[in-house]
């Protein structure tokens, strides 16, 4: 009888190995780095909660190297695409917001589908949203800001992280309650549009918590309102009134960052990284950083990969109708 060469063997082996999926025995995943797409600029809320995150969830990965790339620009869209369009092997993943829901209704021509092209890990954290101006703006509080406003249509700008994003959404909401028409001014994320409200170059944004919060604490901006139903705790923010209570009836958006694999992701890697979410959320050092910032992580069902397709799917419906209404689209 004639035997196989060695390398025809270890090649069945590692057959058999993959045969037998990521949890087995046999399974090193991830045995390389695992690039974590941020489809926002670095420095901003949904690359810290990234980076924060990474070092985190890398203890419960055998200490891994997670890569944050940013790949930023139209609103999320083109990092979000990045990881679509990615091998579905587990090395490279999405941290993403509720710009995943809002895509499909902004954009003709997506190049990805929200809910077919990726396998959802789980979420992360719930995070509120403020209203912010420049610093040099003459309006010390909302009462003061309407008035603003009023007298100064037609010449205020609105910064943005692009069509699709949190900032884009919520200030979208905000000129339709107030019955106003801002000029948008889009960056690739809100750490630059950041830069230009400090540096006064645009008058208004509506950012996560997670970015605004120590802008806030130390007086660099004005802060005029959140965007919660409620008021928050945060002793940062616990002074700003919502917007509802402003006389802005219903405004209520909360935002949320959650974890994605390209569609075809094996479904024993995603468990994998599902239980290694799970175990970095209860992490006392991720919790507290994000309640600092005004984030609450996520302890409830949203943590599975199912409960949290069907939450995304839910966020699609719930306001797809509302941007629709309000006429905004993209190609
Ligand atoms: N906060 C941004 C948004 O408006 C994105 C970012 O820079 O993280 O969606």
């Amino acid at each position: 009888m004639k035997l196989a060469p060695v390398s025809q063997w270890l090649g069945r082996l590692s057959a058999v190995c993959l045969a037998l999926g990521a949890g087995s025995a046999f399974a090193a995943y991830p045995d390389r780095s695992i690039t974590l797409v941020v489809p926002f600029a670095a420095g901003g809320p949904t690359d810290k909660v990234a980076r924060d995150l990474g070092e985190v969830l890398r203890k419960h990965l055998n200490n891994t190297t997670i890569i944050v790339e940013n790949v930023g620009g139209a609103g999320g869209t083109l990092g979000a695409t990045r990881v679509a369009k990615s091998s579905p092997d587990g090395y490279t993943l999405l941290l993403h917001h509720l710009g995943i829901a809002t895509a499909p209704a902004l954009y003709r021509n997506l190049p990805y589908k929200t809910l077919d092209d990726f396998e959802y890990i789980g979420m992360i954290n719930d995070v509120p949203m403020t209203l912010i101006g420049r610093p040099t703006l003459p309006a010390a509080n909302f009462a003061e800001l309407r008035k603003w406003i009023d007298g100064n249509k037609g010449k205020i700008n609105l910064a943005n992280a692009g069509l699709g994003a949190a900032s884009h959404l919520c200030g979208l909401l905000f000129q339709q309650a107030m019955g106003v028409d801002m000029t948008t001014v889009p960056y690739k994320g809100t750490a630059p549009a950041m830069t230009d409200i400090l540096g006064g170059q645009v008058d208004l944004m509506c950012d996560q918590t997670t970015n605004t919060s120590s802008q806030i604490e130390s007086g660099r901006v004005r802060a005029y309102a959140v965007t919660s139903a409620k008021p928050l705790t945060t002793p940062a923010l616990s002074k700003l009134p919502t917007l509802e209570s402003q006389g802005l009836k219903g405004f209520n958006v909360t935002i949320w960052h959650g974890l994605y694999a390209p569609h075809g992701t094996p479904k024993a890697i995603i468990d994998q990284l599902n239980t290694a979410l799970r175990a970095a959320l209860k992490e006392p050092e991720f919790i507290k950083r994000e309640e600092s910032l005004g984030a609450v992580v996520i302890t409830d069902e949203r943590l599975s990969p199912a409960e949290h397709k069907k939450f995304v799917a839910a966020e699609i419906a719930k306001w797809g109708p509302v941007i629709k209404a309000a006429g905004q689209y993209a190609d």
